[in-house]
């Protein structure tokens, strides 16, 4: 049984291209000299692979599934991004989680594309034999797709580090002799994976919202310590985010995941809690907890909210009542362009999905690059660029919010802002103004073939 997730109103246009498009557009009023050509570019991705293939049921039933791979953007090197199992995607959805993967690359600095996968099945009623076969069968559909200097795959929902041990052994059989490892990042440690891949993501946001309080726009929350930070989804991102957070004082309140949210006003170890769900399948139920609903979780009283599950929670129905101070976006696309504006209104910041989840990202380009010379980085190391890494970009999005506050910059000329204020971008707009410019001028380094 799952719990209710937060109804959208009707009327909210939640068709994952046009969000793409939409807060495109708004960055590209910002940016001076964008060609027409470009942008027509920038919004279609280069290449798109859709599959059907056939996997025999442990009844020994077979059944049909559906796979996409999309590469958005190849100018800064090979394409990268997860692969995510679930019921619901979309091909649309996999085209603009791809295009997220372009700007979160360029605004990072990594030299890496922007590229992202599914399989639409339920990965919750298959067995691991299944979801071995599914994911064999994929990569075997996408054998001359993807590539270690092409297209490069990683966990995201719903698939994990097995997941990526599968892709890379068939990947290797079907491409015998060569060195195979940096096909897929995410990897086990033991096959190849890099130290702090698995923390990254989690790891990152609490660095990206670490840096973002030391800049004092909340005067009387400027670190960690003693912040009330509530966490939807506890997986991979945000069950590390907890254990983080938690480490760095703050407390955690309430977490959630598909069955619904607990909270106690007294804080959570994150570490029972994930005792608890691994042993019950799922947060809720756990002892001296309240059982709150996902809708609930997000209405909370707190600090920090932190979407690390799906996309669209945070809506025109819900935004008005987020009473958080600060949004860490760990969830790709968690908040629609609608409630940007409202929660930018309420004077809520939000740290967006391209900055806030960059930490994965970084570390699968680090195990990539230990992957070309067969050597395993220490801990310290990976966890030394990750910060650095993590804490650059937070600094330089702020400093260039910061030339849009003081009026050093304003909207191109003819342009209205948008709805967040007279002149001022908010911080995901700003983040992916900084991107596109960066994917803009390489493109027109690169120059247009032929
Ligand atoms: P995961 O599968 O490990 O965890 C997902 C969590 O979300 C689980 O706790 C699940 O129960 C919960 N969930 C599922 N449906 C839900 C619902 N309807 N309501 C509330 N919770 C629900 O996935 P993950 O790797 O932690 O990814 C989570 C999000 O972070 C995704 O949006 C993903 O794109 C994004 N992300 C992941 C990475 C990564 O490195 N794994 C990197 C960047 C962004």
């Amino acid at each position: 049984m799952a719990d209710e997730n937060p109804d959208p109103p009707a009327g909210e246009n939640l068709d994952p291209i046009a969000i793409s498009e939409q807060q495109f557009d708004q960055a590209s009023r910002y940016i001076r000299g964008l060609k027409r050509g470009l942008i027509g570019f920038l919004k279609q991705p280069k290449r798109i692979n859709i599959v059907n293939f056939p996997i025999e049921l442990d009844d020994g039933s077979v059944q049909s599934f559906q796979g996409y791979r999309v590469v958005h953007n190849r100018v800064f090197g090979p394409g990268k991004g997860g692969i995510r199992y679930h019921p619901d995607v979309t091909v649309d959805e996999v085209i603009s989680l791809a295009k997220l993967m372009t700007w979160k690359c360029a605004l990072v600095n990594i030299p890496f594309g922007g590229a992202k996968g599914a399989v639409v099945c339920k990965p919750k009623e298959l067995s691991e034999k299944e979801l071995r076969r599914i994911t064999r069968r994929f990569t075997s559909e996408m054998f001359d797709v993807f590539g270690p200097h092409t297209d490069i795959p990683a966990p995201d929902l719903y698939t994990s580090e097995q997941t990526m041990a599968w892709i890379f052994d068939t990947y290797d059989i079907l491409h015998p002799g060569y060195n195979n490892r940096p096909v897929v990042t995410g990897k086990p440690i033991a096959m190849g994976g890099s130290y702090g891949r698995y923390e990254a993501t989690g790891q990152g946001c609490v660095l990206a919202a670490q840096r973002f309080l030391s800049k004092a726009l909340l005067p009387e929350q400027q670190d960690l310590a003693g912040a009330r930070v509530v966490i939807q989804g506890f997986g991979d991102v945000g069950s590390v985010a907890a254990q983080a957070f938690f480490r760095e004082g703050a407390k955690i309140i309430a977490v959630s995941d598909s069955q619904g949210g607990i909270l106690r006003e007294d804080g959570l170890d994150p570490a029972e809690v994930q005792t608890f769900k691994a042993e019950h399948g799922s947060v809720v139920g756990m002892p001296d907890t309240m059982t709150i609903t996902n809708a609930e979780l997000l209405e909370l009283d707190c600090d920090i909210l932190m979407p690390a599950a799906l996309s669209n929670q945070i809506h025109s129905g819900n935004a008005n009542n987020v009473k958080a101070r600060l949004v860490v976006e760990g969830a790709n696309n968690p908040t629609t362009p609608a409630a940007d504006a409202i929660l930018a209104k309420k004077g809520i910041y939000v740290l967006p999905d391209i900055l806030a989840n960059a930490g994965g990202v970084t570390v699968s380009y680090y195990e990539w690059v230990q992957n070309q010379a067969n050597e395993q980085w220490d801990p310290d190391r990976i966890a030394e660029g990750l910060k650095r890494k993590m804490y650059t970009a937070v600094d330089t999005v702020f400093s260039r919010w910061q030339s849009f506050v003081v009026g050093e910059e304003t909207p191109v000329e003819g342009e209205t802002a948008g709805e967040e204020g007279p002149g001022t971008p908010d911080f995901r707009t700003v983040a992916l103004i900084i991107a596109i410019e960066r994917v803009t001028e390489a493109t027109l380094m690169r120059g247009i073939w032929p």
